[in-house]
């Protein structure tokens, strides 16, 4: 007998696969990154609704057979609506579901990053206006959670509160005028007011960001900062799993 089973979660990506099927990647809490194949859920009457799509919370009931996952049920449990509704902040939304694809294994169980994902939502859900610092924080946010954040309150090589700063993508983080050297390709100057913006970003909790006065220029150019920083220490990809820190 196929062995059943139960998991709430996102949807963070869908592809379409043969003539009527998809399949989804959800970021569920029980079971990590699942991927699983939704047979017939391109129908116009497909029994899955409006379950299966991107950035819907949903209940899950699925099964092995040979080798797939497939999904035989599929209930909403909050559709996001309000948040689909607006395109910037749904855009921001599949922005970090596709970091979520990117930095978490499959069939790994993170709940730390699926509730940071969920108070993500949420915040996204209950805000007006600008939302780059959303995601600037939540990359930053699941950074930390993986053990990858880089460190943006002191020196990350003598631990000094440097007065001018670099940053040092091989270093993981900002150096003080004492620490940087100045031939080095990869060190390039921060203003320390943007360092100070990025570690906030990555202090304060989803609802308190509007209270952080950093531009959407330096918001950009601290997410590119992010980008390249994640990249440099994705490459290679880490073999070794290291499991969510603790606060
Ligand atoms: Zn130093």
């Amino acid at each position: 007998m196929a062995h059943i089973r139960k998991a709430v979660g996102f949807v963070i990506r869908t592809i379409d696969f043969g003539e009527s099927d998809r399949i989804v990647t959800v970021f569920s809490r029980e079971a990590g990154k699942l991927s699983l194949l939704a047979k017939g859920a391109r129908k116009t009457e497909s029994r899955f609704g409006a379950a299966l799509d991107l950035l819907t919370l949903s209940e899950l009931v699925y099964y092995h057979r040979e080798g797939l996952k497939l999904v035989s049920q599929a209930d909403i449990v909050e559709a996001y609506s309000k948040l689909k509704g607006d395109y910037e902040h749904l855009v921001t939304g599949l922005r970090c579901a596709r970091w979520i694809n990117r930095l978490l294994e499959d069939d790994h169980a993170e709940e730390r990053a699926f509730i940071l994902f969920h108070h993500l939502l949420d915040a996204l859900t209950q805000e007006e206006g600008s939302v780059i610092l959303y995601e600037l924080a939540f990359k930053l946010k699941l950074l930390a959670g993986l053990g990858l954040d880089p460190t943006l309150d002191r020196c990350a090589v003598c631990e000094r509160i440097p007065k001018q700063s670099w940053f040092s993508m091989e270093k993981g983080g900002i150096l003080c005028e004492r620490c940087h050297d100045g031939n080095h390709a990869g060190e390039f100057p921060i203003d320390p007011g943007t360092a100070r913006g990025l570690y906030m970003a990555l202090r304060l909790p989803f609802h308190k960001l509007k209270r952080l006065k950093i531009s959407e220029e330096i918001a950009a150019a601290s997410e590119r900062l992010i980008d390249q920083f994640t990249a440099h220490h994705l490459r290679p990809l880490p073999t070794a799993r290291r499991p969510l820190r603790r606060e």
